[in-house]
């Protein structure tokens, strides 16, 4: 097979042998056909598609009354598979128990979904955000204030 440069000539002579034309012209009736039909891509990330209800996105810790839900049990880094969540807790001067600290480490996590299921306080969750995106291994590392409000981390392109 010739390699490199071809000529009108060439192509022309390529053209006259059998079984060439047809399946040219059946290519360029798909890509007509695909340019005409609908869309099936969108332009990510100003439009977003629905997900499903069931989705398990980074996590939500909840609140009431402007409070964490969560007691500091503990049950949930207990059962974690990976061990991806770290929990202190302290007991305020009124005797309730909170955590001081509440990490998750998003990498480690396999969204397995113990800890939602164990929590005996339902005081996380799952959100429904799916393309947090970060630099460094440490921006995975979510603590209980970033994880109040997962949905910061959505991805607005850049
Ligand atoms: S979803 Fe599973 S792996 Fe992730 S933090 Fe919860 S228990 Fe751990
Ligand atoms: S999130 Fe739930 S299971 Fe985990 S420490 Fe808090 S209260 Fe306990």
């Amino acid at each position: 097979m010739k390699k490199g440069y071809y000529s009108v000539d060439d192509i022309r002579e390529a053209l006259r042998k059998p079984g060439y034309v047809t399946p040219l012209l059946k290519g360029l009736r798909y890509t007509f056909k695909m340019f005409m039909s609908k869309d099936v891509t969108i332009q990510y990330p100003t439009e977003r598609r629905q997900i499903s209800e069931r989705w398990r996105g980074i996590h939500r810790l909840l609140k009431e009354n402007d409070k964490f839900k969560c007691v500091g049990c503990g049950l949930c880094a207990e059962v974690c598979p990976p061990k991806a969540i770290t929990i202190v807790t302290e007991e305020s001067e009124e005797g309730e128990r909170y955590p001081s600290k509440f990490q998750i480490d998003e990498l480690r996590c396999i969204f397995c979904g113990f800890c939602v299921e164990v929590c005996p306080k339902d005081a996380i969750e799952y959100s429904k955000v799916y393309d947090f995106v970060g630099y460094d291994k440490k921006e995975f590392l979510l603590e209980k204030e970033d994880l109040v409000n997962p949905e910061k981390y959505i991805f607005q392109g850049k």
